[in-house]
């Protein structure tokens, strides 16, 4: 493929689908966004939230079907059941957290935006007599330093990898497996994405906001839906950007770490955006994974031999031979 296909209709591709291939994604992030301002306007943020995520979630659903990127990945994978349960216990240990924020001190260090604010140095640092976007762009910025770090060392040191393997160990990507993440590899991203926020002493608003961008964007990373991108994917992380960080090469797998913006791949040189071909359809990992949600679980919590005989069970392979 050249790379005047990717910027120019396909042949069988429609006016109204090559339309909103370019339209989909800037259109659908504006509006979940400006809903969510109109939720925080109206002192409901929350119920916006939810509102622009179910309508993120069903417009992702009938894009899907209607311009697909994938024909093949809109094939059943047997990992439904799995990929919802590691969103729902994910975000359940994440909840957990924000539950007993006020046991372990993180309500005090993040205060409503109305309140006088002081981070763990109780000192005023973070600044808030900016205007609310540039206060949000900035907590985008700082979080993603953090979050692009602990993304990394997830995929370069092999104990942190065991637990983020489930996340790559996918073979399609489709809206369902965004949160599909075992929850100690979330936990890890999240705790160390609050840290410069926590330091720093950012109001409550400002880490709703976060929580917000960070939800569509990685609904949108995730999509199997033919998309443009043109100098969005040079801002922000795209599915575009996200389907090479999936792929099995790890040349191309070990790049794009960014969660929501790609400004730090870019300054440490992990930013890949290639144009002359399309990336992978054949995604994944090349170790193996256990096909059930339990037991990916476990799995990086067993020791290196109870994974060898866990895996000779289930595929055969490694199986000492009788005599
Ligand atoms: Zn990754
Ligand atoms: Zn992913």
């Amino acid at each position: 493929m050249d790379n005047s296909t990717q910027i120019l209709p396909q042949n069988d591709e429609s006016a109204l689908k090559y339309y909103l291939s370019w339209v989909a994604w800037p259109g659908l992030f504006a509006l979940c966004m400006t809903l969510t301002g109109i939720g925080f306007a109206f002192g409901a943020p929350m119920t916006a939230f939810i509102f622009s995520y179910i309508l993120l979630i069903l417009s992702l659903f009938f894009l899907e079907r209607f311009m697909p990127h994938e024909r093949e990945w809109q094939e059943p994978d047997g990992q439904t059941f799995a990929d919802i349960a590691h969103t729902l216990t994910t975000k359940g240990t994440v909840h957990t957290l924000f539950l007993f924020a006020g046991v372990i001190g993180l309500t005090e260090i993040f205060r409503p935006a109305t309140a006088d604010g002081y981070g763990i140095f109780g000192a005023e640092l973070w600044p808030r007599g900016w205007p609310m976007f540039f206060q949000v762009a900035f907590a985008v910025v700082i979080a993603e330093f953090m979050c692009y770090w602990s993304h990394r060392t997830a995929h370069e040191i092999p104990v942190l990898w065991r637990f983020h393997a489930v996340h790559h160990s996918v073979t399609r990507l489709w809206f369902v497996n965004t949160g599909r993440f075992h929850f100690m590899d979330s936990l890890y991203r999240v705790l160390m994405g609050m840290i410069p926020l926590a330091l720093l002493g950012a109001p409550m608003e400002v880490l709703q906001w976060l929580s917000a961008v960070t939800a569509f964007i990685g609904m949108l990373t995730h999509c199997n839906v033919e998309m443009r991108f043109g100098w969005i994917s040079y801002v922000f992380n795209t599915p575009g950007l996200h389907r090479w960080h999936h792929s099995r090469d790890i040349r191309e797998g070990n790049k794009n770490y960014g969660e929501n913006v790609v400004l730090w791949d870019m300054l440490f040189g992990t930013y890949i955006n290639p144009q002359d071909r399309r990336p992978p359809a054949d995604i994944g990992i090349s170790e193996f994974m256990p096909a059930k949600f339990t037991h990916q679980l476990l799995w990086p919590f067993l020791s290196k031999d109870k994974r060898r005989e866990f895996r000779a069970k289930a595929t055969g392979i490694g199986k000492r031979k009788a005599g």
